[in-house]
């Protein structure tokens, strides 16, 4: 069987490129760019908890990477670095070459690069810390939204959670529909891009990972204010506009979770730069709500100015 310095040899170093050291010495060694502050953050994906303990591997190694990057996005902070502390059951070398794989062609794409990390036996386990750049001032705080400020969300949010339904027979789903949504759900999109263009336009931003409304109470609480949306104008993906089940419809839509979309908060002045950003990133910016004077709750409302009742907010691991 492979060693845990050969498996670390082979499969989870490269030369460093903007490290000073990368993989290999006690700690890495890193030169952040002059001016520039570091946003760090960490994110553990367990198998059984967070995913099916029987996941593509290359899947898997995608996914991990993509959440953690969805933090630095959430924070308007470009990606640079990472590090993957993994706990293995097995040295199985098909399975960690897949997985590696994942990983690395995420990471290639954003020109993240892995520092180091740690290798152990145990229950399956990942827990990746990644470390991005952001110009002092310019990061997208969850405490910085204020009254009268458009709320935002990028792409639509559901799908994942329409699969993960789908998965344990709640949900029916078929054709490209299906694919849609078990695309969501295991290879999430980090909205990287966005992150960044949104510096000096959004005013507070969150990842949506645990759910729409979830998120948005993040924000709220953080910053002190309440938030209102808009029932109708929250983007449905086209497997949530055709769920049968409008109760789960709902929920996925609202609290369902692991869409990795970004929710930002924006002056109404920043409208026509959001919508030509949107364009120029080919990714659907939809304003859902604004933020109002009041309570840190978030409101729901119908074409006709109702109350919409909502069943649940979100995911809470110990809720
Ligand atoms: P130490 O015993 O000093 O913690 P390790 O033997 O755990 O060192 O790791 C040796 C080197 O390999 C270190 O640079 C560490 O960061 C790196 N490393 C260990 N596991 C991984 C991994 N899964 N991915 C990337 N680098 C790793
Ligand atoms: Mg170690």
């Amino acid at each position: 069987m492979i060693s845990e310095f050969d498996i670390i040899r082979k499969y989870f170093t490269r030369p460093a490129s903007t490290a000073v050291i990368g993989v290999g010495d006690d700690c890495a060694l890193l030169r952040p760019r002059p001016g520039m502050m570091l946003a760090v953050s960490t994110d553990m994906l367990l198998a059984g908890r967070h995913f099916f303990p029987d996941a593509e591997p290359a899947e898997l190694g995608h996914k991990a990477l993509a959440v953690n990057l969805s933090d630095l996005a959430a924070m308007g902070a470009d990606p640079r670095w990472a590090l993957l502390a993994i706990a293995l059951p097995e040295a199985d070398e098909k399975w960690i070459a897949a997985f590696a794989e994942g990983f690395f062609r995420l990471a290639a794409r954003w020109e993240v690069e892995l520092i180091g990390g740690d290798t152990t036996r145990g229950p399956l386990s990942i827990c990746i810390t990644v470390i991005g750049e952001v110009p002092p001032d310019l990061a997208l705080r969850r405490d910085a939204a204020l009254a009268g400020d458009d709320i935002w969300l990028s792409g639509a949010t559901g799908e994942a959670a329409l699969a993960l339904a789908y998965l344990e027979g709640r949900a029916r789903l078929d054709g490209a529909a299906r694919d849609a949504c078990l695309a969501r759900l295991h290879t999430p999109e980090p909205r990287v891009d966005l992150g960044g263009r949104l510096r000096g336009i959004a005013r507070s931003a969150i990842d949506v990972s645990d759910g729409l409304l979830a998120d948005l109470t993040h924000i709220l609480e953080a910053s002190g204010i309440g938030g209102d949306l808009a029932w109708d104008n929250i983007p449905r993906a086209q497997a949530i506009a055709a769920c049968r089940d409008e109760a789960l419809a709902q929920d996925c839509l609202l609290a369902g979770g692991d869409d990795y979309e970004l929710l930002f908060t924006a002056s109404s002045f920043k409208r026509s730069e959001i919508e030509a950003l949107g364009k120029d990133l080919d990714l659907p910016l939809t304003r859902i709500g604004v933020v109002v004077p009041g309570e840190p709750r978030v409101t729901l409302h119908d074409a006709k100015g109702n109350p919409v009742p909502v069943a649940r907010k979100g995911f809470d691991h110990f809720g």
